[in-house]
């Protein structure tokens, strides 16, 4: 094996990452600055990005710091850049979130041999080079110097680059923001940086009860029964009841159900979804850290002491909504008898319920299902035989190889599969509309990108982030001594504005007649006052 210099090996995989890693992002400077009209510019960011790669390695890389760290950020980035050539994703910390709350079995549908290819040359055949590479030992004082020019001299060059593209790097700094999210490993090690910061860099977790003045104020004798179901990457435009030509929603549009065509999400994943949409802050105050620090409105629903209320989860988890009350795991053939080949259904989740209404009787009942609906990028998987009504289907993982029309199949009979388990529901709902008022909601978490623009799956920042992944299926259905209650026929006029998930909190509190000084009328969407 040959040997190098810790210099020369800092300089070398700087350059290596520069060239292998960041197609990415290459490809979409090249869309903003033409290579015909920018061609000086383009080639000096590539000397940027080398050298100011050079020259953070430069402050941490030592003689037994060199290697690992090395290593580490090949394996990291070879999947890093892997997930952002393929599906256009950008690794911020809210995906970084994302990817430590997926359980295994969610990152097995994603495995594929491209990425096993992308692993192997540009994750372990380096790292092997690395590893065996044999580094020169030139003493404290060699070393210090060399790092000394080596660190001034990365700087030297970076302040020639941008100082002679001037005009090009303001404009890429204050314009283009975006592009800075596709610099491979810089990026992602700001972004696991600033993950950890939001997550682990706190005082130990405190959280803040919220409407513990909670009561019933309902004269009626006549108690509830409300499903609320937590949709998964499920796409407004994809709801023939939205408009869409394909006929998706064939059962629920034979319901007395209300669509509400124009709601948006909080985020454009489950990980900032789910709790901002129980949660009371809106979108433009809600963080990761308030939702996890605060009750949400599952809990105040429990502080009333008069709703029993169950979490049944067919998705990855609750993203820590649930952590205060009862909590079933639907994804398991322990509970799930809907399971088939490591498939649990997301009907199953329907089954026993009645025992529990049973053992309730005293008390409203308030339900979540959280489906695993739509979840990408396997949607293939996600229906049963009779729901394979689009063909030809994706049959892959690797979404990129499919036509979009393939990929538009599998999806379409995703949300087929939707339509039946919602339609099952407001069934069962209906086997105690005598005795019981009885309410179903239904809300997406966020939409799903089927490759428009070669863009893929969700998570985008949401600034930056389509309609189709913040533009979500939403709808409601009322049993018949609900309907008076809530005025259904007003309801229904207004059911087209604009809604976002800030309504859920208020919306929750108003159907079970919650007061508490935690309820925003305004924001409640069955408020008939609008
Ligand atoms: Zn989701």
């Amino acid at each position: 094996m040959k040997t190098t210099t810790q210099t020369k090996l800092l300089i070398n995989l700087s350059l290596f990452f520069t060239l292998f890693y960041n197609y990415s992002f290459f490809e979409n400077l090249i869309q903003v600055y033409t290579l015909e009209e920018n061609l000086g510019f383009v080639i000096s960011t590539a000397f940027v990005i080398t050298f100011f790669l050079t020259f953070l390695l430069g402050l941490v890389s030592f003689r037994y710091t060199i290697k690992p760290i090395a290593i580490t950020l090949l394996l990291v980035s070879s999947m890093t850049s892997y997930f952002m050539n393929s599906y256009h994703v950008i690794i911020d910390a809210s995906m970084i979130r994302n990817m430590i709350q997926t359980d295994i079995h969610e990152s097995l549908d994603l495995l594929s041999l491209k990425q096993g290819l992308y692993f192997l040359f540009f994750g372990l055949l380096p790292s092997y080079y690395v590893y065996k590479v044999k580094i020169e030992e030139r003493g404290f004082k060699k070393e210090f110097f060399s790092r000394l020019k080596l660190l001034l001299l990365s700087l030297a060059i970076i302040a020639v680059a941008i100082f002679s593209f001037s005009k090009y790097y303001t404009s890429f700094v204050r314009e283009h923001k975006p592009l800075r999210f596709t610099i491979n490993p810089t990026y992602w090690i700001y972004s696991t940086g600033k993950y950890i910061n939001l997550t682990f860099n706190s005082a130990p977790l405190v959280v803040k009860p919220i409407g513990l003045d909670a009561k019933i104020v309902d004269t009626s004798s006549r108690k509830k029964i409300v499903i609320m179901v937590v949709g998964e990457a499920s796409r407004a435009d994809h709801f023939s009841l939205n408009g869409y030509e394909r006929d998706t929603n064939p059962l629920l549009a034979q319901e007395d159900i209300i669509n509400f065509p124009n709601t948006y999400s909080c985020g454009t994943s489950t990980a900032v979804s789910v709790p901002c949409m129980f949660s009371k802050y809106d979108k433009g105050s809600y963080s990761y850290k308030k939702g996890i620090s605060t009750e949400n409105v599952v809990d105040v629903l429990k502080h009333t002491k008069k709703i029993a209320i169950l979490w049944r989860d067919n998705n990855s988890d609750s993203k820590g909504v649930a952590l205060r009350v009862p909590y079933e795991d639907y994804k398991t053939a322990k509970n799930n008898t809907n399971c088939k080949e490591g498939e649990c259904r997301d009907v199953g989740m329907l089954v026993g319920l009645d025992a529990f209404i049973e053992k309730n009787r005293e008390k409203d009942i308030f339900i979540v299902l959280h489906q695993m609906g739509n979840h990408g990028p396997a949607y293939y998987k996600r229906y049963t035989k009779e729901f394979e009504k689009f063909t030809p289907v994706c049959k892959t993982n690797q979404l990129e190889q499919c036509s979009q029309e393939e990929i538009a199949n599998a999806y379409d009979n995703a949300i087929l599969q939707t339509d039946s388990f919602l339609t099952q529901t407001i069934h069962f709902l209906k086997r105690y509309e005598k005795s019981y008022d009885t309410a179903m909601i239904y809300m997406s978490d966020h939409g799903e990108s089927l490759g428009e623009g070669g863009v893929y799956l969700h998570g985008l920042p949401y600034f930056m982030a389509p309609d189709a992944q913040t533009h979500i299926g939403t709808l409601m259905w009322f049993g018949k001594g609900m309907k008076e209650k809530v005025s259904v026929s007003a309801l229904q006029k207004r059911a087209t504005n604009k809604y976002t998930q800030d309504a859920l909190f208020h919306t929750l509190l108003g159907l079970f007649h919650v007061q508490t000084k935690e309820y925003k009328r305004e924001l409640d969407m069955l408020n008939n006052e609008h």
